[in-house]
């Protein structure tokens, strides 16, 4: 997809610090991190969001999810827990129209703090 800057990451001709990496997905640490581990995990395909990835390639959303917990158990956060976000849309928060999953950790993510 022209102009997609996670497409960009993906093709390498944006640089990203890599995580993990299989044939379809990639792994990468957002470059804005919100906790000690925040790795964002991506198809290498275009979709628009984790909606039209369902719809689209099922097999795909599975590996996107089976990494998600690869990087968590490489960061060493696989047993204390992890997130796993989908930001989706406008109200969701969603910045860049393609596909990717939030793996946040290393920290106590509840709510209200305890
Ligand atoms: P979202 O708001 O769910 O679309 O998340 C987009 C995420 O991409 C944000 O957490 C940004 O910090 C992150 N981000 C934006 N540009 C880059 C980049 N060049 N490399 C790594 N992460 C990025
Ligand atoms: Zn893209």
């Amino acid at each position: 997809m022209p102009d997609c800057l996670f497409c960009a990451i993906a093709a390498e001709t944006i640089p990203a610090t890599r995580v993990l990496a299989t044939d379809r997905v990639l792994a990468f640490r957002d470059i804005s991190p919100q906790a000690p581990t925040h790795v964002l995990v991506i198809p290498r395909e275009h979709y628009p969001d984790v909606a039209a990835l369902a719809a689209g390639d099922a097999a795909l959303l599975h590996e996107v999810m089976t990494q998600a917990h690869q990087v968590a158990v490489a960061e060493g956060i696989g047993s204390s827990g992890y997130r796993v976000v989908f930001n989706t849309g406008r109200d969701g928060g969603q910045e860049v129209p393609h596909v990717h999953a939030h793996v946040l950790g290393g920290r106590s993510l509840t709510w209200p703090p305890g």
